[in-house]
Protein backbone atom coordinates (compact mmCIF):
# COMPACT_ATOMS: atom_id res chain seq x y z
CA UNK A 1 0.00 0.00 0.00
CA UNK A 2 0.89 3.57 -1.01
CA UNK A 3 0.42 7.14 -0.65
CA UNK A 4 -0.04 9.67 -3.26
CA UNK A 5 1.33 13.06 -2.78
CA UNK A 6 -0.46 15.19 -4.59
CA UNK A 7 1.22 18.32 -4.89
CA UNK A 8 -1.13 21.41 -6.18
CA UNK A 9 1.38 24.22 -6.75
CA UNK A 10 3.57 21.82 -9.42
CA UNK A 11 0.56 19.72 -10.27
CA UNK A 12 2.86 16.88 -9.21
CA UNK A 13 1.88 13.69 -8.10
CA UNK A 14 4.32 11.09 -6.49
CA UNK A 15 3.73 8.00 -5.04
CA UNK A 16 5.35 7.01 -1.46
CA UNK A 17 5.90 3.63 0.15
CA UNK A 18 4.01 4.32 3.55
CA UNK A 19 5.70 5.17 6.50
CA UNK A 20 6.58 2.74 9.24
CA UNK A 21 4.26 4.79 11.82
CA UNK A 22 1.54 4.51 9.28
CA UNK A 23 0.79 1.09 8.36
CA UNK A 24 -1.29 0.00 10.60
CA UNK A 25 -4.02 2.91 10.46
CA UNK A 26 -6.39 3.59 7.97
CA UNK A 27 -9.70 5.31 7.54
CA UNK A 28 -9.75 8.29 10.20
CA UNK A 29 -7.15 6.62 12.61
CA UNK A 30 -4.88 7.64 9.40
CA UNK A 31 -6.80 10.43 8.56
CA UNK A 32 -6.73 12.08 12.11
CA UNK A 33 -3.00 10.91 12.46
CA UNK A 34 -2.23 12.86 9.36
CA UNK A 35 -3.78 15.81 10.10
CA UNK A 36 -2.46 16.05 13.73
CA UNK A 37 1.07 15.50 11.77
CA UNK A 38 1.14 17.11 8.89
CA UNK A 39 -1.39 20.64 8.88
CA UNK A 40 -0.55 23.32 11.57
CA UNK A 41 -3.74 23.54 14.15
CA UNK A 42 -3.30 27.03 13.50
CA UNK A 43 -3.30 27.06 9.86
CA UNK A 44 -6.66 28.67 7.89
CA UNK A 45 -8.47 25.57 6.57
CA UNK A 46 -8.19 26.89 3.35
CA UNK A 47 -4.89 28.15 3.53
CA UNK A 48 -2.25 27.04 1.76
CA UNK A 49 -0.84 25.17 4.95
CA UNK A 50 -3.57 23.54 4.75
CA UNK A 51 -3.90 19.50 3.22
CA UNK A 52 -7.04 17.13 2.64
CA UNK A 53 -6.45 13.51 3.22
CA UNK A 54 -8.69 10.65 1.62
CA UNK A 55 -8.42 7.41 2.93
CA UNK A 56 -10.49 4.55 2.36
CA UNK A 57 -10.75 2.00 5.75
CA UNK A 58 -8.85 -1.29 6.66
CA UNK A 59 -10.79 -3.74 4.72
CA UNK A 60 -12.40 -1.40 2.50
CA UNK A 61 -12.06 -3.32 -1.52
CA UNK A 62 -12.00 -6.76 0.14
CA UNK A 63 -14.99 -9.32 0.36
CA UNK A 64 -16.10 -8.37 4.09
CA UNK A 65 -19.78 -6.90 3.96
CA UNK A 66 -20.79 -3.64 3.69
CA UNK A 67 -17.24 -1.90 3.82
CA UNK A 68 -16.54 0.13 1.37
CA UNK A 69 -16.19 3.23 3.43
CA UNK A 70 -13.72 6.06 2.71
CA UNK A 71 -12.97 9.13 5.18
CA UNK A 72 -11.90 12.24 4.30
CA UNK A 73 -9.99 14.68 6.84
CA UNK A 74 -8.65 17.87 6.65
CA UNK A 75 -9.01 20.91 9.00
CA UNK A 76 -12.77 22.26 8.91
CA UNK A 77 -13.82 25.72 7.37
CA UNK A 78 -17.03 25.26 9.47
CA UNK A 79 -15.80 24.69 13.26
CA UNK A 80 -12.11 25.10 12.66
CA UNK A 81 -11.16 22.18 14.55
CA UNK A 82 -9.87 18.77 13.26
CA UNK A 83 -12.43 16.84 10.47
CA UNK A 84 -13.33 13.14 9.98
CA UNK A 85 -16.12 12.79 7.46
CA UNK A 86 -16.75 9.30 5.78
CA UNK A 87 -18.69 7.92 2.84
CA UNK A 88 -20.04 4.86 1.57
CA UNK A 89 -18.78 4.38 -2.01
CA UNK A 90 -17.47 1.90 -4.85
CA UNK A 91 -14.37 4.49 -4.59
CA UNK A 92 -13.34 3.06 -1.79
CA UNK A 93 -13.08 -0.19 -3.34
CA UNK A 94 -11.28 1.59 -6.06
CA UNK A 95 -8.71 3.41 -4.14
CA UNK A 96 -7.63 0.02 -2.16
CA UNK A 97 -7.73 -1.88 -5.08
CA UNK A 98 -5.55 0.33 -6.79
CA UNK A 99 -3.19 -0.20 -3.04
CA UNK A 100 -3.62 3.81 -2.23
CA UNK A 101 -4.02 3.55 1.64
CA UNK A 102 -4.25 8.18 1.13
CA UNK A 103 -4.04 10.49 -1.28
CA UNK A 104 -2.73 13.36 0.26
CA UNK A 105 -3.48 16.86 -1.10
CA UNK A 106 -1.37 19.66 -0.42
CA UNK A 107 0.47 22.97 -2.00
CA UNK A 108 -1.25 26.25 -2.58
CA UNK A 109 -2.46 26.16 -6.35
CA UNK A 110 -0.69 28.96 -8.72
CA UNK A 111 -3.95 29.88 -10.81
CA UNK A 112 -6.79 31.23 -8.46
CA UNK A 113 -9.86 30.19 -10.06
CA UNK A 114 -8.28 27.27 -12.31
CA UNK A 115 -9.41 24.22 -11.46
CA UNK A 116 -7.87 20.34 -12.56
CA UNK A 117 -8.95 16.85 -12.58
CA UNK A 118 -6.77 14.50 -11.22
CA UNK A 119 -6.99 11.09 -13.10
CA UNK A 120 -5.96 7.71 -10.93
CA UNK A 121 -5.36 4.83 -12.65
CA UNK A 122 -3.07 2.07 -11.77
CA UNK A 123 -0.47 3.12 -13.82
CA UNK A 124 0.04 6.66 -12.71
CA UNK A 125 -1.79 9.89 -11.91
CA UNK A 126 -2.10 12.25 -14.07
CA UNK A 127 -3.38 16.01 -14.07
CA UNK A 128 -6.46 17.51 -16.84
CA UNK A 129 -7.91 21.26 -16.75
CA UNK A 130 -11.16 20.88 -15.33
CA UNK A 131 -12.31 23.64 -17.29
CA UNK A 132 -15.56 21.60 -18.65
CA UNK A 133 -16.60 21.45 -15.05
CA UNK A 134 -15.95 23.92 -12.98
CA UNK A 135 -19.07 25.70 -12.24
CA UNK A 136 -21.53 22.85 -12.94
CA UNK A 137 -23.96 20.91 -11.10
CA UNK A 138 -22.80 17.61 -10.02
CA UNK A 139 -25.81 15.82 -11.75
CA UNK A 140 -24.16 17.16 -14.94
CA UNK A 141 -20.26 16.71 -14.26
CA UNK A 142 -20.57 13.13 -13.30
CA UNK A 143 -22.92 12.27 -16.22
CA UNK A 144 -20.21 13.28 -18.77
CA UNK A 145 -17.39 11.59 -17.06
CA UNK A 146 -19.20 8.19 -16.62
CA UNK A 147 -19.41 8.02 -20.19
CA UNK A 148 -16.05 9.01 -20.71
CA UNK A 149 -14.74 6.51 -17.99
CA UNK A 150 -17.07 3.72 -17.71
CA UNK A 151 -15.29 1.97 -14.93
CA UNK A 152 -14.19 4.71 -12.73
CA UNK A 153 -15.62 6.58 -9.69
CA UNK A 154 -15.55 10.08 -8.41
CA UNK A 155 -14.50 11.74 -6.05
CA UNK A 156 -15.71 15.88 -6.33
CA UNK A 157 -16.32 19.49 -5.19
CA UNK A 158 -19.78 21.21 -5.64
CA UNK A 159 -20.18 24.81 -6.98
CA UNK A 160 -20.90 25.89 -3.26
CA UNK A 161 -17.07 24.29 -3.01
CA UNK A 162 -16.16 26.77 -5.74
CA UNK A 163 -17.72 29.53 -3.86
CA UNK A 164 -15.73 28.31 -0.63
CA UNK A 165 -18.81 27.66 1.23
CA UNK A 166 -18.47 25.94 5.33
CA UNK A 167 -21.52 23.44 3.93
CA UNK A 168 -19.77 22.13 1.26
CA UNK A 169 -19.01 18.32 1.15
CA UNK A 170 -16.80 15.98 -0.75
CA UNK A 171 -18.85 13.94 -2.88
CA UNK A 172 -18.27 10.45 -3.86
CA UNK A 173 -20.15 8.78 -6.55
CA UNK A 174 -22.82 5.48 -6.32
CA UNK A 175 -22.91 2.23 -7.81
CA UNK A 176 -24.38 4.06 -10.65
CA UNK A 177 -22.52 7.37 -11.01
CA UNK A 178 -24.73 9.35 -9.45
CA UNK A 179 -23.38 12.40 -6.99
CA UNK A 180 -25.20 11.23 -3.88
CA UNK A 181 -22.59 9.67 -1.10
CA UNK A 182 -21.00 12.42 0.42
CA UNK A 183 -18.28 13.00 3.12
CA UNK A 184 -20.93 16.20 3.68
CA UNK A 185 -19.81 17.78 7.44
CA UNK A 186 -17.34 19.90 7.67
CA UNK A 187 -16.68 22.29 4.65
CA UNK A 188 -14.08 19.59 3.87
CA UNK A 189 -15.21 20.26 -0.12
CA UNK A 190 -14.11 23.74 0.28
CA UNK A 191 -10.74 22.52 1.65
CA UNK A 192 -10.59 20.48 -1.62
CA UNK A 193 -11.32 23.67 -3.84
CA UNK A 194 -9.20 25.77 -2.12
CA UNK A 195 -6.61 23.39 -3.62
CA UNK A 196 -7.56 24.11 -7.03
CA UNK A 197 -8.82 20.23 -7.08
CA UNK A 198 -11.94 19.97 -8.83
CA UNK A 199 -12.46 16.29 -9.45
CA UNK A 200 -10.51 12.84 -8.65
CA UNK A 201 -11.01 10.05 -11.35
CA UNK A 202 -10.31 6.61 -9.71
CA UNK A 203 -10.11 4.05 -12.20
CA UNK A 204 -9.33 0.74 -11.02
CA UNK A 205 -9.55 -1.13 -14.52
CA UNK A 206 -6.68 -4.37 -14.42
CA UNK A 207 -6.85 -4.83 -10.62
CA UNK A 208 -8.30 -6.81 -8.34
CA UNK A 209 -10.53 -7.14 -5.09
CA UNK A 210 -8.03 -6.60 -1.74
CA UNK A 211 -7.01 -9.77 -0.81
CA UNK A 212 -5.99 -10.16 3.13
CA UNK A 213 -3.02 -11.59 4.06
CA UNK A 214 -3.92 -13.54 6.87
CA UNK A 215 -7.12 -15.10 4.45
CA UNK A 216 -7.49 -17.42 6.98
CA UNK A 217 -8.33 -15.06 9.54
CA UNK A 218 -10.13 -13.03 7.34
CA UNK A 219 -12.87 -15.74 6.16
CA UNK A 220 -13.26 -17.02 9.81
CA UNK A 221 -14.39 -13.34 10.70
CA UNK A 222 -15.98 -12.65 7.50
CA UNK A 223 -18.73 -15.27 8.32
CA UNK A 224 -19.24 -14.26 11.71
CA UNK A 225 -19.54 -10.79 11.12
CA UNK A 226 -22.44 -12.23 8.01
CA UNK A 227 -23.93 -14.05 10.55
CA UNK A 228 -24.85 -11.62 12.50
CA UNK A 229 -25.62 -9.06 10.13
CA UNK A 230 -28.25 -11.25 8.39
CA UNK A 231 -29.34 -12.05 11.76
CA UNK A 232 -30.29 -9.01 13.63
CA UNK A 233 -33.56 -7.40 13.64
CA UNK A 234 -32.41 -3.98 12.48
CA UNK A 235 -29.93 -4.87 9.47
CA UNK A 236 -30.98 -8.79 8.17
CA UNK A 237 -32.51 -9.07 4.50
CA UNK A 238 -36.56 -7.64 5.05
CA UNK A 239 -35.52 -5.75 8.62
CA UNK A 240 -35.85 -2.34 9.23
CA UNK A 241 -32.83 -0.57 7.52
CA UNK A 242 -33.56 -2.83 4.17
CA UNK A 243 -37.72 -2.29 4.14
CA UNK A 244 -37.78 1.02 5.16
CA UNK A 245 -34.13 2.95 4.87
CA UNK A 246 -32.65 5.13 8.12
CA UNK A 247 -35.79 7.14 7.63
CA UNK A 248 -37.57 4.47 9.67
CA UNK A 249 -36.31 6.60 12.66
CA UNK A 250 -38.77 9.56 11.71
CA UNK A 251 -41.46 7.79 13.76
CA UNK A 252 -39.34 6.31 16.27
CA UNK A 253 -37.86 9.84 17.27
CA UNK A 254 -41.24 11.20 17.28
CA UNK A 255 -42.85 8.49 19.03
CA UNK A 256 -39.86 9.15 21.56
CA UNK A 257 -40.63 13.07 21.86
CA UNK A 258 -37.04 13.49 20.21
CA UNK A 259 -37.65 14.62 16.85
CA UNK A 260 -36.41 18.10 16.12
CA UNK A 261 -38.80 20.63 14.56
CA UNK A 262 -38.97 24.07 13.59
CA UNK A 263 -35.79 25.05 14.56
CA UNK A 264 -35.51 22.48 17.47
CA UNK A 265 -38.32 24.01 19.23
CA UNK A 266 -40.20 20.72 19.86
CA UNK A 267 -39.52 17.06 19.90
CA UNK A 268 -42.94 15.98 17.86
CA UNK A 269 -43.56 16.68 14.87
CA UNK A 270 -47.34 16.60 13.45
CA UNK A 271 -46.52 16.35 9.83
CA UNK A 272 -44.15 12.96 10.91
CA UNK A 273 -46.21 9.98 9.37
CA UNK A 274 -46.09 11.90 5.75
CA UNK A 275 -42.45 11.55 5.83
CA UNK A 276 -41.28 8.65 7.61
CA UNK A 277 -39.74 5.71 6.10
CA UNK A 278 -43.03 3.58 6.31
CA UNK A 279 -44.69 6.36 3.85
CA UNK A 280 -41.52 6.27 2.16
CA UNK A 281 -41.82 2.62 1.05
CA UNK A 282 -45.60 2.76 0.61
CA UNK A 283 -44.38 6.00 -1.93
CA UNK A 284 -42.24 3.38 -3.71
CA UNK A 285 -44.80 1.04 -4.15
CA UNK A 286 -47.60 3.17 -5.41
CA UNK A 287 -45.62 4.97 -7.96
CA UNK A 288 -43.43 2.06 -9.20
CA UNK A 289 -41.07 2.92 -11.87
CA UNK A 290 -36.95 2.95 -11.15
CA UNK A 291 -38.11 3.23 -7.56
CA UNK A 292 -36.64 1.28 -4.89
CA UNK A 293 -36.06 0.45 -1.09
CA UNK A 294 -33.03 -1.82 -0.09
CA UNK A 295 -30.67 -0.11 -2.49
CA UNK A 296 -27.13 -0.75 -1.53
CA UNK A 297 -24.17 2.21 -1.46
CA UNK A 298 -21.92 -0.06 -2.91
CA UNK A 299 -21.58 -3.18 -4.68
CA UNK A 300 -21.24 -6.16 -0.94
CA UNK A 301 -23.16 -4.36 1.30
CA UNK A 302 -25.61 -7.26 3.30
CA UNK A 303 -27.56 -4.51 4.54
CA UNK A 304 -28.82 -2.00 2.05
CA UNK A 305 -30.18 0.86 3.40
CA UNK A 306 -30.76 3.37 0.57
CA UNK A 307 -33.38 3.88 -1.95
CA UNK A 308 -34.22 5.52 -5.40
CA UNK A 309 -37.38 7.81 -4.60
CA UNK A 310 -39.19 8.35 -7.60
CA UNK A 311 -41.07 10.90 -9.14
CA UNK A 312 -45.22 10.16 -9.23
CA UNK A 313 -44.52 8.93 -13.29
CA UNK A 314 -42.01 6.37 -11.72
CA UNK A 315 -38.68 8.05 -13.01
CA UNK A 316 -36.23 9.16 -10.75
CA UNK A 317 -36.56 11.83 -8.71
CA UNK A 318 -33.58 11.54 -6.38
CA UNK A 319 -31.12 8.50 -4.77
CA UNK A 320 -30.91 8.55 -1.79
CA UNK A 321 -33.48 9.80 0.75
CA UNK A 322 -32.07 8.97 4.29
CA UNK A 323 -33.19 9.59 7.65
CA UNK A 324 -30.80 12.76 8.30
CA UNK A 325 -31.99 14.66 5.30
CA UNK A 326 -35.14 13.85 5.70
CA UNK A 327 -35.42 15.54 8.69
CA UNK A 328 -33.28 18.50 8.12
CA UNK A 329 -35.14 19.67 5.13
CA UNK A 330 -38.34 18.34 6.71
CA UNK A 331 -39.51 18.18 10.15
CA UNK A 332 -36.68 21.02 11.28
CA UNK A 333 -38.17 23.40 8.95
CA UNK A 334 -41.82 21.90 9.80
CA UNK A 335 -42.24 20.78 5.75
CA UNK A 336 -44.26 17.53 6.13
CA UNK A 337 -44.24 17.03 1.70
CA UNK A 338 -41.87 14.22 0.90
CA UNK A 339 -41.63 14.96 -3.21
CA UNK A 340 -40.31 18.56 -2.37
CA UNK A 341 -37.74 17.23 0.48
CA UNK A 342 -36.49 14.92 -2.34
CA UNK A 343 -36.53 17.96 -4.67
CA UNK A 344 -34.47 19.85 -1.93
CA UNK A 345 -31.90 16.77 -1.69
CA UNK A 346 -31.62 16.47 -5.72
CA UNK A 347 -30.54 20.12 -5.15
CA UNK A 348 -27.94 19.91 -2.14
CA UNK A 349 -26.39 16.72 -4.31
CA UNK A 350 -25.64 18.83 -7.36
CA UNK A 351 -24.41 22.31 -5.62
CA UNK A 352 -22.64 19.50 -3.65
CA UNK A 353 -23.78 21.00 0.08
CA UNK A 354 -24.54 18.78 3.12
CA UNK A 355 -28.00 18.06 3.73
CA UNK A 356 -27.64 18.79 7.78
CA UNK A 357 -26.61 22.20 7.53
CA UNK A 358 -28.42 23.36 4.64
CA UNK A 359 -31.57 21.97 6.76
CA UNK A 360 -30.30 23.03 10.31
CA UNK A 361 -29.19 26.48 8.57
CA UNK A 362 -32.85 27.16 6.52
CA UNK A 363 -34.18 26.46 9.94
CA UNK A 364 -32.42 29.21 11.31
CA UNK A 365 -33.24 31.30 8.97
CA UNK A 366 -36.80 30.67 9.56
CA UNK A 367 -36.30 31.40 13.08
CA UNK A 368 -35.22 34.81 11.61
CA UNK A 369 -38.37 35.25 9.88
CA UNK A 370 -36.96 34.87 6.63
CA UNK A 371 -39.45 32.44 5.29
CA UNK A 372 -42.26 30.39 7.63
CA UNK A 373 -41.70 27.41 8.83
CA UNK A 374 -43.99 24.42 6.86
CA UNK A 375 -42.84 26.47 3.56
CA UNK A 376 -41.74 23.98 0.85
CA UNK A 377 -41.49 26.67 -2.44
CA UNK A 378 -39.26 28.94 0.74
CA UNK A 379 -36.97 26.45 1.58
CA UNK A 380 -36.40 25.63 -2.70
CA UNK A 381 -35.74 29.50 -2.79
CA UNK A 382 -33.22 29.70 -0.30
CA UNK A 383 -31.54 26.71 -1.54
CA UNK A 384 -31.56 28.85 -4.72
CA UNK A 385 -30.02 32.00 -3.32
CA UNK A 386 -27.06 29.54 -2.40
CA UNK A 387 -26.92 28.11 -6.26
CA UNK A 388 -27.16 32.00 -7.51
CA UNK A 389 -24.28 32.90 -5.38
CA UNK A 390 -26.34 35.82 -4.03
CA UNK A 391 -24.87 38.01 -0.64
CA UNK A 392 -28.03 35.82 1.29
CA UNK A 393 -26.90 32.45 -0.56
CA UNK A 394 -23.06 33.10 0.41
CA UNK A 395 -24.50 33.20 4.29
CA UNK A 396 -26.43 30.99 4.08
CA UNK A 397 -23.78 28.78 2.58
CA UNK A 398 -21.38 29.24 5.58
CA UNK A 399 -24.13 27.20 7.92
CA UNK A 400 -26.21 27.91 10.56
CA UNK A 401 -23.92 29.05 13.73
CA UNK A 402 -22.86 32.26 10.91
CA UNK A 403 -26.48 32.36 9.85
CA UNK A 404 -27.73 32.32 13.21
CA UNK A 405 -24.96 35.49 13.99
CA UNK A 406 -25.39 37.25 10.64
CA UNK A 407 -29.76 37.36 11.36
CA UNK A 408 -29.48 37.66 15.10
CA UNK A 409 -30.98 34.66 15.94
CA UNK A 410 -30.27 32.89 19.59
CA UNK A 411 -31.82 29.23 18.80
CA UNK A 412 -29.19 28.39 16.79
CA UNK A 413 -28.35 24.71 17.37
CA UNK A 414 -24.97 23.88 16.20
CA UNK A 415 -21.83 22.82 18.62
CA UNK A 416 -18.38 24.35 17.48
CA UNK A 417 -20.42 25.94 14.61
CA UNK A 418 -21.64 22.61 13.32
CA UNK A 419 -25.28 22.05 13.14
CA UNK A 420 -26.49 19.40 15.48
CA UNK A 421 -28.39 16.46 13.10
CA UNK A 422 -31.69 14.36 13.69
CA UNK A 423 -31.82 13.81 17.20
CA UNK A 424 -32.82 16.48 19.77
CA UNK A 425 -30.55 16.37 22.73
CA UNK A 426 -33.24 17.59 25.39
CA UNK A 427 -35.10 14.10 24.72
CA UNK A 428 -32.02 12.13 24.07
CA UNK A 429 -29.94 13.20 26.83
CA UNK A 430 -26.68 10.65 25.95
CA UNK A 431 -26.50 11.69 22.04
CA UNK A 432 -26.13 15.46 23.82
CA UNK A 433 -23.14 14.55 24.87
CA UNK A 434 -21.47 13.01 21.65
CA UNK A 435 -22.77 16.37 20.12
CA UNK A 436 -21.27 18.54 22.60
CA UNK A 437 -18.06 16.72 23.68
CA UNK A 438 -17.32 15.20 20.06
CA UNK A 439 -14.04 16.99 18.40
CA UNK A 440 -16.05 16.90 14.99
CA UNK A 441 -18.84 19.17 16.17
CA UNK A 442 -22.45 18.40 16.35
CA UNK A 443 -22.12 14.89 14.85
CA UNK A 444 -24.15 11.75 15.51
CA UNK A 445 -22.16 9.35 14.28
CA UNK A 446 -19.40 10.14 16.72
CA UNK A 447 -20.70 7.95 19.28
CA UNK A 448 -24.41 7.14 18.57
CA UNK A 449 -25.98 6.15 21.94
CA UNK A 450 -29.61 6.63 20.09
CA UNK A 451 -28.58 2.58 19.68
CA UNK A 452 -29.32 1.95 23.59
CA UNK A 453 -31.20 5.00 24.40
CA UNK A 454 -33.93 4.91 21.42
CA UNK A 455 -33.45 1.36 19.92
CA UNK A 456 -32.50 -0.91 23.09
CA UNK A 457 -29.60 -1.94 21.09
CA UNK A 458 -26.59 -3.12 22.59
CA UNK A 459 -28.61 -2.68 26.35
CA UNK A 460 -31.26 -0.60 27.63
CA UNK A 461 -30.45 3.60 28.77
CA UNK A 462 -33.23 5.79 30.09
CA UNK A 463 -33.23 8.81 27.19
CA UNK A 464 -34.63 11.37 29.69
CA UNK A 465 -31.85 10.56 32.31
CA UNK A 466 -29.12 12.47 32.18
CA UNK A 467 -27.10 10.18 34.70
CA UNK A 468 -24.43 8.06 33.03
CA UNK A 469 -25.04 9.32 30.07
CA UNK A 470 -21.69 10.95 29.60
CA UNK A 471 -19.56 7.15 30.19
CA UNK A 472 -22.30 6.10 27.71
CA UNK A 473 -21.55 8.69 24.67
CA UNK A 474 -17.65 8.92 25.52
CA UNK A 475 -17.76 4.59 24.84
CA UNK A 476 -19.31 5.09 22.10
CA UNK A 477 -17.13 7.63 20.94
CA UNK A 478 -13.66 5.37 21.27
CA UNK A 479 -16.11 2.11 20.09
CA UNK A 480 -16.75 4.44 16.95
CA UNK A 481 -13.57 5.97 16.15
CA UNK A 482 -12.29 2.34 15.75
CA UNK A 483 -14.87 1.66 13.55
CA UNK A 484 -14.58 4.36 11.49
CA UNK A 485 -11.02 3.36 11.26
CA UNK A 486 -12.06 -0.19 10.27
CA UNK A 487 -13.94 0.65 6.75
CA UNK A 488 -16.93 -0.84 7.83
CA UNK A 489 -20.36 1.11 7.50
CA UNK A 490 -22.07 2.21 11.23
CA UNK A 491 -24.76 0.68 10.50
CA UNK A 492 -22.88 -2.93 11.09
CA UNK A 493 -23.19 -1.68 15.32
CA UNK A 494 -26.51 -2.66 15.43
CA UNK A 495 -25.58 -6.21 15.35
CA UNK A 496 -22.22 -6.43 16.73
CA UNK A 497 -23.31 -4.69 19.82
CA UNK A 498 -25.39 -6.90 20.31
CA UNK A 499 -24.02 -10.30 19.17
CA UNK A 500 -20.37 -10.57 20.27
CA UNK A 501 -19.39 -13.29 17.91
CA UNK A 502 -20.22 -10.40 15.19
CA UNK A 503 -17.88 -7.77 17.27
CA UNK A 504 -15.07 -11.11 17.38
CA UNK A 505 -15.62 -11.23 13.16
CA UNK A 506 -15.20 -7.88 13.09
CA UNK A 507 -12.02 -7.46 14.93
CA UNK A 508 -10.47 -10.47 13.36
CA UNK A 509 -11.24 -8.89 9.70
CA UNK A 510 -8.93 -5.91 10.71
CA UNK A 511 -6.39 -7.93 12.53
CA UNK A 512 -5.95 -10.15 9.03
CA UNK A 513 -5.59 -6.89 6.97
CA UNK A 514 -3.88 -4.92 8.76
CA UNK A 515 -1.38 -7.39 10.72
CA UNK A 516 -2.73 -6.00 13.80
CA UNK A 517 -3.13 -8.00 16.82
CA UNK A 518 -6.42 -6.17 18.68
CA UNK A 519 -8.64 -8.23 20.60
CA UNK A 520 -12.29 -7.35 21.70
CA UNK A 521 -11.10 -5.65 24.56
CA UNK A 522 -8.79 -3.33 22.44
CA UNK A 523 -11.18 -1.64 20.05
CA UNK A 524 -12.81 1.22 22.77
CA UNK A 525 -9.12 1.65 23.82
CA UNK A 526 -7.40 2.43 20.27
CA UNK A 527 -10.18 4.18 19.34
CA UNK A 528 -9.95 6.32 22.23
CA UNK A 529 -6.47 7.13 21.10
CA UNK A 530 -7.53 8.12 18.18
CA UNK A 531 -10.27 10.63 19.42
CA UNK A 532 -7.41 11.85 22.01
CA UNK A 533 -5.31 12.80 18.97
CA UNK A 534 -8.47 14.86 17.37
CA UNK A 535 -8.58 16.45 20.65
CA UNK A 536 -5.25 17.40 20.98
CA UNK A 537 -5.25 19.22 17.41
CA UNK A 538 -8.17 20.98 18.92
CA UNK A 539 -6.97 22.19 22.09
CA UNK A 540 -3.84 23.32 19.65
CA UNK A 541 -6.26 24.85 17.14
CA UNK A 542 -7.35 26.98 20.04
CA UNK A 543 -10.87 25.28 21.16
CA UNK A 544 -11.35 25.07 24.65
CA UNK A 545 -13.82 23.50 27.42
CA UNK A 546 -15.91 26.74 26.32
CA UNK A 547 -16.43 24.98 23.05
CA UNK A 548 -17.61 21.77 24.99
CA UNK A 549 -20.98 23.53 25.86
CA UNK A 550 -24.52 22.99 24.41
CA UNK A 551 -26.19 26.20 22.99
CA UNK A 552 -27.02 28.13 26.05
CA UNK A 553 -30.85 27.91 25.08
CA UNK A 554 -31.01 24.10 25.50
CA UNK A 555 -29.77 24.81 29.28
CA UNK A 556 -33.34 27.39 30.03
CA UNK A 557 -35.68 26.41 27.29
CA UNK A 558 -37.87 23.50 28.40
CA UNK A 559 -38.36 21.04 25.01
CA UNK A 560 -41.93 19.76 24.36
CA UNK A 561 -43.34 17.40 24.39
CA UNK A 562 -41.13 15.95 28.04
CA UNK A 563 -40.74 20.06 28.97
CA UNK A 564 -37.06 19.15 29.38
CA UNK A 565 -33.81 21.19 29.38
CA UNK A 566 -30.32 19.89 28.92
CA UNK A 567 -29.07 18.72 32.48
CA UNK A 568 -25.95 16.70 31.51
CA UNK A 569 -23.74 18.22 34.08
CA UNK A 570 -20.77 20.69 32.47
CA UNK A 571 -18.00 18.37 35.39
CA UNK A 572 -19.77 15.38 33.19
CA UNK A 573 -18.85 17.20 30.28
CA UNK A 574 -15.35 17.95 30.95
CA UNK A 575 -14.65 14.60 31.95
CA UNK A 576 -15.47 13.36 28.40
CA UNK A 577 -14.02 15.94 26.35
CA UNK A 578 -11.05 16.61 27.97
CA UNK A 579 -7.55 15.94 26.95
S1 LIG B 1 -26.00 -0.08 5.18
FE1 LIG B 1 -26.57 1.66 3.92
S2 LIG B 1 -24.98 3.25 4.29
FE2 LIG B 1 -24.22 1.28 5.09
S3 LIG B 1 -23.00 0.46 3.41
FE3 LIG B 1 -25.06 -0.38 3.17
S4 LIG B 1 -26.23 1.00 1.83
FE4 LIG B 1 -24.33 2.03 2.50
Amino acid sequence: MRFLRVDMNGLKAVVEEVPEKYRQLAGRGLTSRLVCDEVPATAHPLGPKAKLFIAPGAVAGTSAPSSARVSVGGKSPLTWGIKEANAGTPVAQYLARLGLKAIIIEGEPKEPGKYWTLVVTKDGAEFVPADEQTGKGLYEVYRGLKERHPTAGFIACGPAAEARMAMAGVCFSDTDGRPSRYSGRGGLGAVMAAKGLKLIVVDPAGTSPVVATNQELFKAGQAKLVEAILTHGVTKPGGTLNTYGTAALINALNEAGGLPTRNFSSGRFEGAAKISGERMAEIVKERGGVGMMGQGCHPGCTIRCSNIYPKPDGTELVSCIEYESDWALGANCGIDDLDAIAEMIWHCNDLGIDTIECGVTIGVAMEAGLKKFGDAAGALALIDEIRKNTALGRILGQGAAFTGRAFGVVRVPTVKGQGMPAYEPRAVKGIGVTYITSPMGADHTAGYTIAPEILAVGGKADPLSPAGKADLSGAFQDTTAFIDMSGYCLFIAFPILDIASGFEGMVETVNAVLGTSFAAGDVAKFGGEIVKWERQFNRAAGMTAAHDRPPEFMRYEKCPPHNQVYDVTDEDLDRIAGV
